[in-house]
């Protein structure tokens, strides 16, 4: 049964919490005193903001952190959230002795066993990721587990992935060691000193109330757990994220557990949906139901305190039902305890970390799942972000601003039970997620379902993958290899290859800059160029330590007037971004919902868009990288003359209501021209076959303009942001190097987060990849070892296992001078 500690039990009093009078003013207040606020409060005081002040509205860890299973693990579906999860494991013994508070921790390794094709092959993934990652991870025989798990029966597995970093813990020692930690460092904390309201100050400061006084703080961090809601709308905010009931239980003793002799390692059965780990002389189970149980949807009580869940063993029975055909000896143990405990889950199932999009001064880190796996990751990286400005690695996975307004409770919790649900089912490369869908849509949604459209979503956004034929026959198969999309998808760009496809590009980011300086200020922020009236430019954005943080087109539409296109996902992090320093008199807004559009790519594509705009759009009067704001079809447009599937192409862009009547004129003008729609996978393939990364795979902030060759698009003339870092980057050389390769296979490509290797030895990971249907080749991008990023360097690339021939191109495997683009 989990415990619950107090200030007494664990020798803590208000005086040795940091005096009892709340001091009237901090650098920063954590509202929340469960693992993920402790874990900030001591990064924060480690790295030398030690004004840093801790709120608890009851005992540490009263919100779900108390009665956690705490196993921990260092496996997650994205690499840098595996990182920090390993960092959180190697971070328990300096807080513990730092502290002098036992985190009970039992490093006894584990074990994620698979019992079928398709889970084996999904751990050979994860292998290959620890490879490139330099986690201790491999593969051992289901007798060699039985050997090191006597509960388990071997005969249902096919293969088990064995970590040696994993194991257990003890989730209360844990907090009150991160929270001793942090007052070793100069922090404090207060207990029973709930925030109960706050305001903005106009400097940005905070005024945040409690039952002991008002307290004035520079910054404010959300770290609520269970009552992250709450604690959000005291700002204003809404946060989509959901409490969700979870069961594990306890057996009695075990005799198996007992005369085993050592601790029985942690462990992960994907397929039967359970975790399990010893605890004393018996043994815990876990499992996720199929049909989740959201909990207090409407608002978690602020009475609600170390309080647990009636137990409903009916909800978990099929699974336990498997979980004892796989670990016989636990069908006839003794159930000690049933603990049904809430938690909190963000829509995707990782967490919301990070500065407020559209707020001063207002950090959250909320929606932590496995705080006793991340909450020294989430900690180290707020408190990087907090004090340098950027956290040291990309940490998209976890950012608040991959969600915007779109992401409402409402949808919130749909997504967070899907996830919940999901938290052991495997999803594959091309499977699309159905819950919370039709968020938001264009114009054109049923007129692309009624053509057979395979939809995705991103930002909210449904988008079209590719068309089957015809609404009957749009489904995927989720698979590892080829999957069904694969002829359909080479049809689709034979079309924009050879005559003419168009593509909705409403899922594009729009940031619209007005007013005087407006140049002055995007040179600034822009390591490019910044284009005369009429034109575009390609610029990277970089941060002041000179990591990528946008690859963007700029449009400038009027001298003091810009629109700049870039990643749908990044756009509220873009918003972020460019609201920070924004000077006065210019005006900034993320336009992304306001303009719509299709872009017409192809060598027919001229010819088409001739026939419906009175404009001359011949290849002279109408060049390449040229902008007009015009009409065509009938209704008022932006057109830019670039496309990213590499051929002649327009971006053509309107306002939402005039996207019927464009499609309408495009679909008519185009019919003798053999136009085609197509969709995202198509756009992806033409641009791998072009070399051209793309914003989250290849781009991110992991990387400079040197690494991923950016700094080709720099304008070296002028001072930006990051040009420092970047000219040390050019001079003293970079260690890595984005590269493109094809790959020597059949019937299989990359995904991403592949190993590359040279002569066995793991020299870099694939960033992203697939089938590049023109040229008729399996081709991957990633990021190796410089010396090894030379044209013609013969690597291997490690898929399901198997290690396959790769090799470093010279330069675009279709039209590599780019004349198509430019004719
Ligand atoms: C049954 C169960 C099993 C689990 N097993 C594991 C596991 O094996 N491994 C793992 O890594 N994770 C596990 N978890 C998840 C883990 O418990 C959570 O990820 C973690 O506790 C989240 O910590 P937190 O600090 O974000 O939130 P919480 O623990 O909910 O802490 C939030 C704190 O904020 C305080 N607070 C709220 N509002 C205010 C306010 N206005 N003013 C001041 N204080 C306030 C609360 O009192 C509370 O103490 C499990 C969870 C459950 C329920």
């Amino acid at each position: 049964m989990p415990t619950i500690q107090t200030e007494e039990t664990t020798g803590q009093t208000e005086e040795t919490t940091g005096g009892k009078k709340l001091p009237s003013h901090a650098k920063v207040v954590v509202i929340g005193g469960g693992v993920v606020g402790c874990s900030i409060l001591f990064h924060l005081a480690k790295f030398g903001w030690k004004d840093a002040v801790l709120l608890e509205r009851d005992e540490l860890t009263s919100g779900s952190s108390w009665h956690a299973a705490g196993g921990i693990h260092t496996i997650s579906s994205d690499p840098n959230i595996s990182r920090l999860q390993s960092y959180t494991i190697n971070l328990y013994k300096e807080i513990e002795e730092l502290s002098g508070q036992s985190v009970g921790l039992h490093q006894t390794g584990g074990f994620y066993a698979a019992s079928t094709k398709e889970w084996y092959d999904y751990l050979k993934g994860e292998r290959s990721k620890a490879r490139y990652m330099g986690l201790d991870q491999e593969f051992i025989s289901p007798k060699e587990l039985a050997e090191r798990h006597p509960l388990i029966d071997p005969d249902h597995y096919h293969a088990v992935l064995w970590d040696a970093q994993d194991g257990h813990l003890d989730p209360s020692g844990t907090t009150y060691a991160f929270a001793k930690a942090a007052k070793a460092h100069g922090a404090q904390y207060f207990t029973h000193c709930g925030a109960t309201g706050m305001t903005q100050r106009p400097d940005g400061s905070w005024d945040i109330v409690t039952p002991k006084g008002t307290l004035n703080a520079e910054h404010v961090v959300n770290c609520g757990g269970l009552w992250a809601r709450e604690v959000g709308h005291m700002a204003g905010i809404q946060l989509p994220v959901q409490p969700m009931e979870h069961h594990y239980l306890i057996t009695e003793r075990m005799d198996e557990v007992v005369n085993f002799g050592q601790q029985l390692p942690h462990g992960i059965d994907f397929e039967a949906n359970v975790y399990c780990r010893q605890e004393g002389q018996g043994m815990l189970l876990g499992t996720y139901e199929a049909q989740a149980t959201p909990w207090k949807v409407g608002g978690t009580p602020w009475d609600f305190g170390h309080e647990l869940l009636p137990p409903d063993l009916d909800r978990v029975a099929d699974r336990l039902e498997t979980a004892f055909e796989r670990l016989p000896a636990m069908a006839n143990a003794g159930i000690k305890d049933v603990i049904n405990g809430p938690f909190t889950f963000g829509p995707d199932g990782n967490p919301l970390i990070g500065p407020v999009p559209g707020m001063k001064n207002y950090w959250v880190a909320v929606g932590v799942m496995a705080g006793f796996c991340q909450g020294g990751g989430v900690g180290l990286t707020l408190a990087e972000w907090m004090i340098d400005g950027e956290p040291s690695i990309d940490v998209w996975a976890m950012d608040v601003a991959r969600f915007g307004e779109f992401a409402t409770p409402d949808w919130g919790t749909i997504k967070s039970s899907e996830n919940y649900e999901r938290r052991f089912v495997m999803t594959f490369p091309n499977e699309t997620l159905p819950k919370g869908r039709k968020q938001k849509t264009t114009a054109l949604y049923d007129r692309m379902i009624a053509k057979g459209a395979v939809m995705d979503q991103g930002f909210g956004l449904e988008h079209v993958l590719w068309f089957a034929d015809g609404p009957e026959d749009a489904h995927e198969v989720p698979s590892f290899e080829r999957n069904r999309s694969h002829d359909y998808v080479a049809r689709e760009i034979k079309a924009v290859r050879e005559a003419v496809g168009g593509i909705e590009v409403a899922n594009f980011a729009k940031h619209e800059f007005k007013g005087e300086g407006v140049r002055e200020y995007l040179n600034h922020i822009l390591a490019g160029f910044v284009p005369k009236p009429g034109r575009l430019a390609l610029t990277p954005m970089l941060t002041p330590k000179g990591k990528l943080y946008g690859d963007l087109t700029v449009a400038c539409l009027a001298e003091d007037h810009f629109m700049l296109f870039g990643s749908g996902a990044m756009q509220e992090a873009h918003r972020r971004w460019f609201e920070k320093d924004l000077p006065p008199g210019i005006s900034y807004a993320n336009v992304s919902d306001d303009w719509h559009g299709i872009a017409l790519s192809g060598p027919k594509s001229r010819e088409l868009l001739a026939r419906i705009t009175r404009d001359d759009v011949s290849a002279e009067a109408f060049k390449f990288r040229d902008l007009r704001q015009t009409f065509v079809g009938g209704v008022p447009v932006i057109i830019n003359r670039i496309s990213f599937s590499g051929e002649l192409g327009y971006e053509i862009y309107c306002k939402p209501q005039y996207l019927m009547r464009l499609a309408d004129a495009i679909e008519e003008a185009g019919a003798d021209l053999g136009y085609r729609w197509y969709g995202a996978r198509a756009l992806l393939s033409m641009r791998l076959e072009k070399g051209w990364g793309v914003w989250t795979m290849e781009y991110r902030p992991d990387f400079d303009a040197v690494e991923s060759g950016m700094d080709v698009f720099i304008n070296w003339k002028k001072e930006f942001v990051g040009k420092e870092a970047t000219l040390k980057a050019r001079e003293g050389g970079v260690s890595q190097k984005l590269v493109t390769m094809t790959i020597d296979v059949e019937g299989i490509d990359v995904a991403h987060d592949e190993a590359i290797l040279k002569d066995g030895e793991p020299v870099g990971y694939v960033s992203s990849g697939g089938y590049a249907h023109h040229v008729g080749k399996s081709m991957a991008m990633g990021y190796v070892a410089a010396e090894f990023a030379a044209p013609g360097t013969k690597l291997q690339v490690e898929i399901l296992g198997n290690f396959y021939d790769a090799l470093v191109l010279a330069g675009p495997a279709y039209d590599a001078n780019g004349a198509n683009m430019r004719s």
